[in-house]
């Protein structure tokens, strides 16, 4: 089956060997033409000198890059010296965030919501950027209804996002209820499920239960049976990852974003498993 808009994202290797397995597994990605490749920025800069790394070497392969930008706790000035720094990069898209401070340092800094930093964008760089945003099927965490969400969305994107992310999930249902109303309140821009190849049970169940997406009962108790049969764990993630992203595309999400985890073959997997569908 035809996929439509197809993006990856990595984050910031640490160390020279993960730098030189990140490029190795981005020439094998490469092979299915992104639109764009991501990668992940650390709230309050911590990876910025990272995430810029990483963006220059995937800009130099020649594909596009678009550096994801958190803006808590960051100045007005720090922000408009790094969108120029990119733009004097050639980059042309960013994926526009609000990001987490560490528990106890609440929200300091000049902006206070991902709204402020697309509208600050906007008045600093016009046209020059195209924009994406972070969406939430199943609710941001913190936000106090899915109502107060979506509308929260509805202003982001008013602001002037051209796309969004969505987090990850599992439940197709969630998503097209999203999107949906998302349609009804206006918001006619693509919405691209982000999704999460399912390789490792304990860090998945982790990394859910910290970032507010539901991992179903009935997926979590297969992970949690097959224990430490990782062929096991793996084969059954590819099966239900693929039958999620295949309902996605029937039911008209307009592409897939991959989270990589800087790894090649999960999202190969699932790619081969969609051409075949
Ligand atoms: P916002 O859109 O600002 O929303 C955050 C909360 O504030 C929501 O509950 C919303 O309802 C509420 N809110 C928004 N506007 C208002 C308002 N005007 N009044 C009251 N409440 C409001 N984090 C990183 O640190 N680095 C990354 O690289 C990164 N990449 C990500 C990529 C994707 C695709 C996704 C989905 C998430 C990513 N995150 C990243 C995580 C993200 O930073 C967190 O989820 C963060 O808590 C919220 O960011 P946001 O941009 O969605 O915030």
């Amino acid at each position: 089956m035809g996929i439509g808009h197809l993006s990856f994202e990595f984050f910031p290797p640490k160390t020279s060997e993960g730098a030189a397995k990140l490029a190795a597994a981005r020439q094998r990605l490469y092979a299915h033409e992104p639109e764009f490749c991501s990668v992940t920025f650390g709230a309050g800069g911590s990876t910025q000198e990272g995430t810029l790394q990483t963006v220059r070497a995937i800009q130099a392969e020649g594909m596009t890059a678009a550096p994801h930008l958190s803006c808590v706790g960051a100045s007005r000035t720090s922000v408009a010296q790094l969108l120029q720094l990119y733009r004097d990069e050639g980059i042309r898209r960013i994926v526009a965030l609000r990001g987490d401070l560490p528990s106890g340092y609440g929200l300091g800094g000049e902006f206070h919501h991902a709204s402020d930093l697309v509208t600050f964008i906007r008045e600093q760089t016009g046209d020059a950027f195209h924009i994406e945003v972070a969406a939430y099927p199943e609710m941001h965490p913190q936000a106090r209804s899915p109502q107060d969400d979506l509308t929260h969305f509805a202003q982001k994107m008013r602001a002037g996002a051209n796309s969004a992310i969505t987090q990850y999930f599992f439940n197709a249902d969630a998503y097209f209820h999203f999107r949906d109303e998302a349609f009804a309140a206006g918001i006619e821009a693509p919405i691209v499920p982000g999704i999460m190849p399912i390789t490792s049970a304990s860090q998945l169940l982790r990394f859910s239960d910290m970032c507010g997406a539901e991992v179903p009962r009935w997926i979590r108790l297969r992970l949690q049976s097959f224990g430490d049969d990782r062929a096991s764990i793996t084969a059954f993630g590819r099966e239900v990852v693929a039958t999620l992203c295949e309902r996605l595309l029937r039911g008209g999400a307009p592409g897939l974003h991959v989270y990589t985890l800087n790894q090649a073959e999960p999202a190969l997997a699932l790619l081969e498993d969609l051409g075949t569908r």
